[in-house]
Formats: structure tokens, sequence, C-alpha cells
């Protein structure tokens, strides 16, 4: 005898989770045959009793608990969790696409954890981040450059010989964002999805960074475009054709970001006096790789400032543009511990402000336990290592 489970949720729940994850809702319907009540096209409505591994099934696809399917009612605030202004990445062709699903739960939780973060430090009195004030109206890539990284106190000897490594490089940008106040995830979003997004805010700014580009100095790249991208105010998740653009706003993102981590007082100074070369030329991998390691960017990154500067041509940037990729180093992998995976993916400023929330009661341990997904000892070791940043 075999006994079936079954759940009962309801159509409208099953329909909002759908089209809310962006999922082709004919094929899941038809795959899990649930189809099977009217039409294809007709809305489903009123309790449907579904196979439990069904319902855990139809959990993965829309990226909700089971908890939510097995709702009375969808949610009635916002009818999209991903917001009518947030701008998706573009296609190859330089057109926008589609989110994935993937994508659409990465931005939905990333929008989540903003909420939470801007909610904890209005009630700890923090005060705004003001970003639009860092960049002047209508500067140039160049100059807002010099000014986010005074700003940031950002330590370009520290950037050249003293950090050793491009992912030191890229831990050390994050952390100097979010003693700003800014915060930074890096999380992985499998498939082809975006290289990263920025969700502007008052209280929380937030970057998001795709973990599952493993380079660290297109990590870096990613980092100061979408922070280029905050502090013009817009909500935009950019995939390779964005970072790789040469026109409009995308193209503005990028030559902050080279200008950023390549002044060109620094590097003229070092194409004179270390490579003793006037120009670089498409091919020369030595001049481009020596370039790189010093100051910790991406070959691309090292190309397209290059050729701003007039030490190139397009052809230099051509080949390393496209599906090219670095021959160097992978990003290092999450920390061992949860706790530590977990502040590695959603930055320091994160864990901070709940042990700051927590020691004034206003968040409970179990929240947070809850938002973490840790038990309470790993909880007390994410909120030291937060502590710890400063
Ligand atoms: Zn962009």
């Amino acid at each position: 005898m075999t006994i079936m489970t079954n759940a009962i949720i309801q159509g409208d729940v099953l329909e909002w989770a759908l089209e809310d994850a962006g999922v082709d809702r004919q094929a899941v319907l038809t795959g899990l045959h649930l189809a099977r009540r009217g039409p294809l096209d007709e809305h489903l409505t009123g309790p449907i009793s579904v196979p439990l591994d069904v319902l855990k099934q139809l959990a993965e696809i829309t990226h909700r608990s089971a908890y939510f399917l097995a709702l009375p009612r969808p949610p009635e605030e916002r009818r999209k969790s991903v917001k009518q202004d947030f701008r998706a990445p573009s296609s190859n062709d330089g057109t926008p696409r589609q989110l994935n699903p993937e994508e659409r739960a990465a931005v939905r939780l990333a929008n989540r954890r903003q909420e939470i973060a801007s909610k904890l430090s209005q009630d700890l009195n923090a005060k705004p981040v003001d970003l639009a004030r860092v960049i002047a109206n209508n500067s140039s890539p160049e100059r807002a450059a010099e000014s986010a990284a005074k700003w940031l106190q950002w330590d370009r000897r520290q950037q050249y010989t003293v950090l050793k490594s491009k992912n030191k490089v890229f831990v050390a940008l994050r952390q100097a964002l979010e003693s700003r106040g800014i915060m930074t995830n890096l999380v992985s979003v499998e498939g082809d999805s975006f290289r990263g997004f920025s969700l502007h805010h008052d209280y929380a700014p937030l970057i998001f960074v795709n973990a599952s580009v493993k380079s660290p100095a297109s990590r870096s790249f990613t980092l100061l475009h979408e922070l280029a991208h905050l502090m013009r105010g817009t909500d935009k998740a950019c995939d390779r054709a964005d970072l790789q653009s040469r026109s409009s706003e995308e193209s503005w993102c990028n030559r902050f970001a080279a200008a950023f981590l390549l002044p060109a007082s620094d590097l003229s100074r070092y194409l004179e006096k270390n490579l003793k070369q006037t120009s670089v030329l498409a091919g020369d991998t030595y001049a481009l790789k020596r370039i790189s390691n010093y100051f910790k960017v991406s070959w691309y990154c090292a190309a397209i400032r290059l050729k701003e500067l007039g030490f190139a041509d397009n052809r230099l940037v051509d080949s390393v543009s496209g599906n090219f990729q670095d021959p160097e180093e992978q990003g290092r992998a999450p920390g061992k511990t949860r706790a530590e995976i977990r502040v590695t993916e959603y930055g320091y400023r994160f864990a901070r402000l709940f042990g700051s929330a927590l020691s004034e009661a206003k968040v409970s341990q179990l929240e947070a336990r809850k938002l973490f997904r840790l038990n309470g000892a790993e909880l007390d070791q994410l909120i030291k290592l937060g502590r710890g940043a400063d």
C-alpha cells in the first residue's frame, strides 16, 4: 500500500508565484501535470491538491518556500517583486533582455536585505549615505573616479604594492565601500546570468556582484562599475555586454571603473619607467600582463584605460573583449564556516548592523538566525566577524 500525501495550495497563489518568478508558466504547469483542470491559458484559481514532491519542485522553480505556496492568498503589496524602474541587463545586440528566474530571485533577496538594513540603520539613528554628493553634475568619468577614490580614502600604494593579489584588492575595495555605508553582496547566481547590479537607496545603497564570476579582477571592475550606477542613482543589472559597452551610460561606468583603478599619471609613469615603452600594441601580452598584475586589474580594464589615454587603439581592446578570459588566479573560495560564508556573501556592514541591532534589542536572535540561516553559536561568530572589520 502506498500512502500519497498531498498538500492544498491556492491557484491564485501559484499563478502569482509563477508570474513573479518570470518562468515559462505553461511549461511548468504542463510538466508537473497541473494543467488538466481546464484550458491551459485559463488562470488557475481555488484550491488545488498537489503531491508533496510536486510542491517541492514548485518551490524550487519559483524560488519560494513551500510555506509561501500554501498561503491562503497572494501577497497584496507590490505585485512585482522586481521594481518597475529596475533596468535589465543588455543582451549581445544591446537590447534589454528579460531577467531569468535565478536573477529575479537574487534581486528580490537583495531587495529584502536592503529593506532590512535600511530599517535597522534608521532604528540605530544612522545617517543617510549621500552618494550623489560625491560626484558633481556632468563630471567626467575621470574626475568622478578621483572624487570617489578620495571619498573612499582609497590608498593607491596599498593597491599597487602592499596588497599582493588581485583578490586582496577586491576585498579591500569592498571594505572601503562598506565602511562608507554601501552594502556589497557577493553571491553566486548560476547559469548565464548578470555580472552584477546596483540598488540605490538613501540609507542602504547596495552593490551585488555575481560570485560565479571567478576572476577577482573582474569582480573589482564590476564593483566599481556598479558604484558608478549607484552614484548616478540608477538601479541597473549589467551583463558582459554592458561591462564592455563603448557607448552611453554603460561606457561612462566602465571608464569610471578603469580610471579609478588606473590613474593617468601612475599608468603613464609605469609605462615609461617599468616597461620602457610609449604604447601597447594588440598582442603585447607581456605588457598587458605586467600592467594587470601591478595595478591588480583585468586585462580588459587595462586595455580600455590604455586606449582612453592614447597608449593603445581599439585593436588592443578588441583582443581582450568578448569571450576572452584572463590567464590568471581564481577568486578565493568563500570562508570555511557558515558564518564566514554569510559574511562573504552579504558583507561586513550587514553583519555589523545586526550586531548593533541585537545589542540594542532592535531585532530578535530568532529573526537574525532565520535571516542568516545560522544557529545561535554561528550567529555569535558572524557578529564577531562583523565587529572585527573596523
Ligand atoms: Zn552597467
